[in-house]
């Protein structure tokens, strides 16, 4: 069966700002070495301990409209006043070869790709309640508080797309949100309807 070639899968997380996403993904990331990272393009400012590259290609709003005239974006949008892109070359590539990838983008993202990806996957994540989603913005501690604010404005609207996703985890206790995160991509792996191209291998 090894020889058969599947394509990637797409996996969309989407959240409110704070809600744990990052950590959800990186602890997903270091545990599972068949999905690898989109990495984005924003004209956002670095974080403390954010590496160019890494987090994100940080560029200027400039360079962004350009690379949007040179569509280099399967998807951009503006979120919380910043701009962010989705390389179109990376995510062709990648799931060309064989490679789940994770997209961390935001729900005007999530549908766009959605409708040029008909099978990614859509995982949401979200908090028990807007206290905590609070809470756990001011105790990260990287962002002012008018930025703070936004960002939490916007939660209400991002939680309108809900409906539109296919798993929602409630970041609670982390260790079980990701065990949860888990369970949802090993389920799609094993799913008939990502599988149809090994029928007939296994009639042989
Ligand atoms: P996002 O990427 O969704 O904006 P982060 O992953 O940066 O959010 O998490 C926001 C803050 O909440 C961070 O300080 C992180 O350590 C913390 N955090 C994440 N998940 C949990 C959890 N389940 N319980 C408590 N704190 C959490
Ligand atoms: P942050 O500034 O906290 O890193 O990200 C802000 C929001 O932008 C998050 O909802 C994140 O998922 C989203 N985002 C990051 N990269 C992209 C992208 O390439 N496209 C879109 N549409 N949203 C993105």
């Amino acid at each position: 069966m090894k020889n058969i070639k599947t394509k990637g899968m797409i996996i969309i997380v989407s959240a409110p700002s704070g809600a744990g996403k990052s950590t959800v993904c990186n602890a997903l990331l270091e545990s599972d070495k068949n999905i690898v990272f989109s990495v984005s393009t924003t004209t956002r400012h670095p974080r403390d301990g954010e590496k160019n590259g890494r987090e994100y290609f940080f560029v200027d709003e400039e360079t962004f409209k350009k690379d949007i005239e040179n569509d280099m974006f399967v998807e951009w949008a503006n979120v919380h006043g910043h701009f962010y892109g989705t390389s179109k070359k990376f995510l062709s590539d990648t799931i060309n070869k064989g490679k789940d990838v994770i997209l961390d983008i935001d729900v005007q993202g999530a549908v766009k790709i959605k409708k040029i990806y008909k099978d990614a996957l859509m995982i949401f994540i979200t908090v028990p309640n807007m206290k905590i989603l609070r809470e756990r913005l001011i105790k990260r501690n990287k962002d002012s508080l008018d930025v703070i604010k936004t960002r939490l404005n916007n939660a209400e609207k991002e939680l309108k797309y809900l409906p539109k996703y296919d798993y929602l985890i409630i970041n609670d206790e982390l260790d079980k949100s990701i065990e949860n995160i888990k369970s949802v991509i090993n389920a799609e792996r094993l799913s008939i309807k990502r599988n149809k191209n090994i029928f007939g291998g296994i009639l042989k």
